[in-house]
């Protein structure tokens, strides 16, 4: 199968593998990220003098890995193996130049082993991707930062000395060329703080007041999100086939339909607008007023 239609195959969320599945998943794996990784040096160097911005983000989330243990002394071994727990950074970058065209580079979870300070954080987050200027880039480029607002301001504060450093070490490397000064002064650094954390924790500082257990309540909170988004989803996914095979424009409006809704509970204002619509279902059609097909 190409690689195209294997990508297809296991992107959607329901999407499952089976053991067969776990080398072929692995190699596209390993395709995806060499093949983005490409595309974004090749989006860069191919605009050396355009203005661009990449944004990168990155968060440190705690995943769950297959891991295993052997150890053997003389004839015997020992061999273990089970789930852990261990913190990555996933980070992913967004390209786009001044005429619109847009590349993504998602890149694999960085491991967190060492920990989780501002250099640690920092160390993972140039091995996502490097700046612009690293790839040979020469006009107006702007780098936007988006970190958890925990680290945000120290992380920022290294992430714009980097690029202060990238900016010395290319004009050491030349004369004094007026155009090697506005090599730097056209890298620009903004940020802005997560604000999926900022929500995350306004949420549980919000019910810490009313549970005893907080860890799972937020537990449940995060599966009922989950799949209210899950539902709205695919909601909207089957919502275009769906109204194409069952909505049908006549006018065999239905008998009191003021009275059926107001007596359903509906409020007053969609009462009204319900009855303009004469919104009803028969043999399995959706019907809907003929006056209504202007909208
Ligand atoms: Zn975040």
């Amino acid at each position: 199968m190409q690689p195209h239609n294997l990508l297809l195959k296991f992107a959607p969320a329901w999407a499952t593998i089976s053991s067969n599945d776990i080398s072929v998943v692995q190699r596209l794996c390993e395709v995806s990220r060499f093949l983005l990784m490409e595309i974004a040096k090749q989006f860069i160097s191919s605009r050396q003098t355009q203005p661009i911005m990449m944004s990168v983000s990155v968060d440190g989330t705690p995943l769950m890995t297959r891991e295993r243990w052997a150890n053997s002394a003389g004839p015997s071994s020992v061999r273990r193996s089970g789930g852990c727990s261990h913190e990555f950074l996933v980070g992913r970058c967004f390209l786009r130049d001044s005429a619109g065209n847009r590349a993504v580079l998602f890149r694999e979870p960085i491991s967190l082993g060492a920990g989780k300070t501002s250099w640690h954080l920092w160390s993972a987050c140039r091995s996502i991707c490097r700046t612009s200027r690293e790839y040979e880039h020469k006009s107006i480029s702007i780098s936007h930062y988006c970190f958890d607002r925990g680290i945000h301001s120290s992380l920022t504060g290294i992430m714009q000395s980097t690029h202060a450093l990238v900016a010395k070490l290319q004009l050491s490397h030349t004369s004094d060329d007026p155009m090697d000064q506005i090599l730097g002064l056209q890298d620009w650094v903004v940020d802005t703080a997560c604000c999926c954390h900022d929500a995350h924790n306004a949420a549980k500082w919000s019910v810490a007041p009313l549970t005893e257990n907080l860890k799972q309540t937020n537990r449940d909170l995060f599966i009922s999100i989950v799949s209210v988004r899950n539902a709205y989803d695919l909601l909207v996914q089957e919502m275009g086939p769906w109204l194409a095979k069952t909505l049908v424009f006549s006018d065999d409006g239905m008998v009191d339909a003021h009275a059926v809704w107001t007596v359903l509970g509906v409020e007053s204002s969609w009462v009204d607008e319900l009855v303009l619509l004469q919104l009803h279902y028969k043999n399995g059609l959706l019907h809907i007023a003929s006056s209504a097909r202007r909208y």
